[in-house]
């Protein structure tokens, strides 16, 4: 059993921004040499999520308004008293900082439609990483 990790950082530009990771995440799995097991896109954020869909403009704006109308920002969240980000944590907390992909001959496997994005909700942030684990053989 082999066990292959990488972090990827980046900074982001906007409140809300979805982050295609798919091609550095496959190059990840590619540099591990792992051919089959399991990968594990993990953000250690309490304000962002991971997600797997299709990248079409439309629907990123889409996913986008949909978390700005579920978790708006502008209303009275209780965190808000100590800090301005209370949305962020429940839309994290509820959508989830993690993804699982199986690994099977060398190939992270994934729909046509599924490409992997790391969902920013605390924006704009100089520093924000991923964490890939591969694991297997
Ligand atoms: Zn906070």
């Amino acid at each position: 059993m082999k066990f292959h990790v990488e972090e990827i950082t980046f900074s982001t530009r906007e409140r809300f921004q979805l982050i295609d990771l798919t091609y550095k995440v496959e190059e990840v799995v590619k540099r591990s040499g792992i051919r089959n097991g399991l990968c594990l896109i993990y953000a250690p954020h309490a304000t962002a999520a991971i997600i797997a869909n299709e990248h079409e403009r439309g629907l990123l704006t889409d996913i986008l308004s949909k978390l700005r109308e579920l978790f708006p920002p502008d209303i009275e969240w209780k965190h808000n008293l100590i800090d301005d980000n209370a949305h962020a944590h429940v839309a994290s907390s509820i959508v989830g900082t993690d993804r699982v992909f199986p690994v099977i001959n060398g190939r992270l496997v994934r729909g046509t439609w599924q490409n992997i994005f790391f969902v920013e909700m605390d924006g704009p942030r100089n520093y924000r990483k991923v964490l890939v684990v591969v694991i297997g053989e």
